[in-house]
């Protein structure tokens, strides 16, 4: 995945392809050689759920496991159970 990320010392807007995950980085500037950022990418599912009790309410996470599991965990941890309407996970979003 490519992101552009502007230089906080020159200004410049920079491309950076995130690697996949387990890969850590730095990436520099190709202007100024400054460091852009470090990071290290993780495979998981990014996800948004919705309770009708609470509806104003949204939980938006990661989890390096399956949304179900999470779902799960959380129900089990809060006391709070979570009638899930929806759940996206990052992989709708290649759909
Ligand atoms: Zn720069």
């Amino acid at each position: 995945m490519d992101i552009l990320v502007k230089c906080r010392k020159c200004d410049t807007e920079n491309t950076v392809t995130i690697a996949k995950g387990g890969d850590s980085a730095s990436p520099r500037c190709l202007r100024c050689d400054d460091v852009l950022m470090r990071y290290t990418s993780v495979s998981g599912y990014i996800y948004i759920l919705s309770n009708p009790r609470m509806k104003d309410l949204l939980k938006i996470g990661l989890s390096t496991r399956s949304v179900q599991e999470r779902i799960a965990e959380l129900s089990s941890a809060t006391g709070v159970p979570l009638a899930v309407q929806r759940a996206l996970g990052s992989t709708d979003f290649d759909k």
